[in-house]
This record gives C-alpha cells, structure tokens and sequence, in this order.
C-alpha cells in the first residue's frame, strides 16, 4: 500500500517568479557589441571551445531583440552616448555585464578621453575584472548574472506592469 499518485512523478510546484526567472536566466540575449580588446575574448567564449550557445545565450545584432549587453573594451567618452542609446533601445528587463578592467574602471587608460568605469552611466550588475578577462572569467560572470536572476523578485507581476522587479544581491 501506498500513497496513490494519479500524476506520478510529474508534478513540480514553483512560484511564478520563480518560473519567469528561470526562463529568462536561460535565454539570455546579449547585444552584439565590442568596444575593444576585451571583446576578442567575448567572441572566443562564444565560439566553438566554450560554446555560449549551451547556455542559451545567442547574440542578437539589433538592440530590440536583446535583454543583456556585455560592455567588453574601453569605453571612451566620444563612444558613451552610443552606447547610452543602444541600451536604451533595448526592451525591459535587460541586464549589464561590465567586462575587463577598462569597463569596470577605466583601467590603465586614466585619461581625459576615457570613461572611467561604465557605471556612470549604466546600472551594472556583474563586474569582471581582468585585463583581458579570459572566457573562463566571462563564462563565471555570467553564471553569476544567471544567479542573480534567479533570485529577483515580482518578476511576473512587473512582466504585466504591476510593480516593480526587485534585484535581492
Ligand atoms: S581591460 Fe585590457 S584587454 Fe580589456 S579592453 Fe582594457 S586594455 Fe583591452
């Protein structure tokens, strides 16, 4: 005897957070976009030997169809209203990983035409240090913006304008 299971094994019970989460963590987007260096090994992760693609990350070539933009390379002060605009053409919710020492902080380029860390001007959620960072390095960074993902809160509740999605660090 025993408890009588109609269903057997397939019932899993989730929040729906938790469920928007999930998906979106595994179909990250990112923007394709370099800016310097830093991007030559934002191209070898995604090429055939660490494989984004098992992640389900795929880059997108237009702003509108990506959720993630990986700032990789110096950002000078002629290229930041670029970038300003690309990200905000992108739609909501979207997500920034600063990549290598020149995004996090300006690196080694303390000069009068370099931005000194691209959180001045976008809300980073992943910094990668490193110069370059190497696609190990990246791929951990990722993992980690997947991690964060997984814990934000109301993110069904803000897909349909109800509040706000809330980021627990
Ligand atoms: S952090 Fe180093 S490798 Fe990356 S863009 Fe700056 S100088 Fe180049």
């Amino acid at each position: 005897m025993g408890v009588n299971q109609p269903l057997g094994d397939n019932v899993v019970v989730t929040s729906l957070d938790m469920l928007v989460n999930w998906v979106r963590k595994s179909s990250l987007w990112p923007m394709t976009f370099g800016l310097a260096c830093c991007a030559i090994e934002m191209m070898a992760t995604g090429a055939s030997s660490h494989d984004l693609d098992r992640f389900g990350i795929i880059f997108r070539a237009s702003p509108r169809q990506s959720d993630c933009i990986i700032i990789a390379g110096t950002v000078t002060k002629k290229m930041l209203p670029v970038i300003q605009r690309v990200y905000d053409q992108m739609p909501e919710p979207k997500w920034v990983i600063a990549m290598g020492a020149c995004a996090c902080s300006g690196g080694v380029f303390d000069t009068y035409s370099v931005v000194q860390g691209i959180d001045e001007a976008l809300p980073v959620d992943v910094y990668i240090p490193g110069c370059p960072p190497r696609p190990e390095a990246l791929l951990y960074g990722i993992i980690k913006l997947q991690e964060k993902i997984m814990n934000e809160q109301n993110s069904f509740g803000s897909a349909f304008g109800i509040g706000e999605r809330v980021s627990v660090a």
